[in-house]
């Protein structure tokens, strides 16, 4: 099966209700990193793009006709949509899997995670009127309502290109926002289909805007404009920490969706195979380019060993393959970058004294073609050696060990990041003690990545700022009012009339 779209389309910005070219001409050609073959061309965003979906969404928002659309409405809105995408689940998955060279398989349960999104935001759109607010005194009305944010700038990265970017326009709809879009430059085919399904279904002109690029320039006056009131921006800390810092130069609302360095941590009474089994989930699902991989396997010594002979016994057996063979168990990293930063991860891991037990090697034979690399566990590796400090985001999983609840506990919390974790055991108390303990913005107990769109995601410390998913999600896109009445206005005597006259 061929896995090339071969599609040119160079008028891919949506910008105020328009699809047009970069303004300077500029395309950029994307490939499939599972072979190399030209997947699509796309238009490259100047700068002075970006300023113009600022502009046009900043114009949309200021004419007020979206948030006009009452909250229930807008909440309808957003069921069509999720309703379009399972309609067209295969063309989106196909279109996700072009890109990022994941398995068709993947894309499709992506494809059924962002129609969750939107239903889910859908259904809550209308839920929250505000509240009424008991003074107390009944000469004063007091109520809290929230109203949209305003303007939105929404930047997302390439792992799960479409629904993190979901995750940012279904709550920014459903508030009554406008937005501009910017995906990552090396996964744009959903976001354009995204719009356009926006753009079929009849949202007004200048809501939603897409702008195509690479982050310093097209991405860039999101964060720098003080047109928009808001960005939110999925990706790695070091970009993150440039957004907040120009964020800061207009005071705009700031939401930070970071890495993470998961620990995923066993004890000794844990179900051994279930234990096993996720544990390679949690290591090389999509190669490792999740967040919320758990890069960190931290076991109870008594079956320390006999867990990670079994790990690298089951990891040594993935199948690696392009995205429409259905042999394959995982596929290639996203570029050939990528896998650079992944290799010198490994290298300089073993340089401070880590061991390779398996993997750390790149595909051969017919795998070549693309950016493959072998699922890796790490063992031998030093408390605080940066293998167990940097996000590696490809297949690779580090080995560390302890005893008792109090060393997992002081293991799992020692990171930077914040973003997610697992417990493992058979004693549910034990469970709930070590979860309530962990500082990470999700623990799962017996099990690995699933989600919730009902249920926050997010990170402490260095994971990020702000919440997506859940009421939270939608309150990031919200600003709260309170009016206060006084259906009783009386002269106040706080400064008395002197009578006098100057
Ligand atoms: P990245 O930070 O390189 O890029 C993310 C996005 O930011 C891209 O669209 C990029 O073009 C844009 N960008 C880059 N510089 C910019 C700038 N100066 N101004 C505005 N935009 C800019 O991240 P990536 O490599 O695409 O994604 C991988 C990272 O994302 C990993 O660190 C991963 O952990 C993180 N991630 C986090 C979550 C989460 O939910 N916390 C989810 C997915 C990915």
């Amino acid at each position: 099966m061929t896995t090339t779209a071969n599609t040119a389309n160079t008028a891919t910005l949506f910008i105020d209700g328009e699809w047009v070219p970069a303004s300077d001409g500029g395309t950029r050609e994307i490939h499939n990193p599972a072979d190399g073959e030209h997947v699509v061309t796309v238009s490259e965003a100047t700068r002075a793009d970006t300023e113009k979906a600022i502009a046009a969404a900043r114009a949309a928002f200021d004419r007020g006709e979206w948030a006009a659309v009452p909250a229930p409405e807008r909440g309808d809105f957003l069921l069509r949509v999720a309703a379009e995408l399972r309609a067209r689940k295969d063309e989106f998955a196909r279109a996700e899997t072009l890109d990022t060279g994941k398995r068709l398989v993947e894309s499709q349960i992506d494809m059924d995670d962002i129609a969750a999104c939107f239903t889910y935001f859908g259904k809550i759109a209308g839920q929250n009127a505000g509240r009424i607010v008991d003074a107390g005194d009944p000469g004063v009305v007091s109520r809290v309502e929230y109203e949209p944010v305003g303007v939105c700038g929404l930047i997302a990265p390439w792992n799960y290109p479409l629904l993190q970017a979901a995750w940012k326009i279904a709550p920014a709809l459903a508030a009554g926002c406008t937005f501009v879009l910017k995906p990552s430059e090396l996964t744009p085919s959903t976001s354009i289909l995204m719009m356009k399904v926006l753009e079929d279904l009849g949202l007004p002109r200048g809501t939603a805007n897409l702008v195509l690029g690479a982050g310093a320039v097209a991405g860039a006056p999101l964060s720098e404009s003080p047109d928009v009131d808001l960005v939110s921006f999925t990706g790695g800390v070091a970009t993150g920490r440039i957004i907040a810092a120009s964020a800061a130069g207009t005071v705009k609302k700031v939401a930070l969706e970071l890495g993470g360095k998961n620990p995923n941590i066993i004890f000794a009474d844990a179900d051994f195979d279930a234990a096993v089994d996720n544990a390679l989930n949690a290591a090389f699902v999509h190669s490792g380019q999740v967040c919320s991989a758990g890069a960190r396997l931290i076991v109870e010594e008594p079956i320390a060993e006999r867990f990670v002979d079994e790990l690298v016994r089951r990891a040594k057996q993935i199948r690696m393959g392009g995205p429409f063979d259905d042999a394959a168990e995982t596929g290639p990293l996203i570029s050939a970058a990528h896998r650079e930063k992944v290799t010198a991860y490994v290298n300089k891991a073993v340089e401070e004294g880590a061991r390779i037990r398996c993997g750390g090697t790149w595909g051969t034979g017919e795998l070549e073609k693309g950016f493959y690399y072998t699922p890796t566990v790490l063992d031998n590796v030093r408390r605080g050696s940066s293998a167990l400090v940097d996000e590696a985001f490809g297949p690779v999983v580090t080995v560390e060990t302890f005893n008792g609840e109090d060393e997992a506990v002081e293991l799992g919390n020692d990171t930077d990041y914040g973003l997610a974790g697992a417990v493992w055991s058979s004693d549910a108390g034990k469970t709930q003690r070590v979860a309530r303990r962990l500082r990470h913005g999700t623990i799962w107990i017996n099990d690995f990545h699933p989600y919730l769109p009902q249920a926050e995601w997010g990170g402490f410390g260095a994971s990020g700022v702000g919440r997506e998913l859940g009421p939270t999600g939608l309150g990031e896109y919200q600003e709260a009012k309170h009016i206060y009445q006084n259906i009783n206005p009386q002269v106040t005597g706080w400064f008395p009339d002197h009578g006098k006259v100057n």
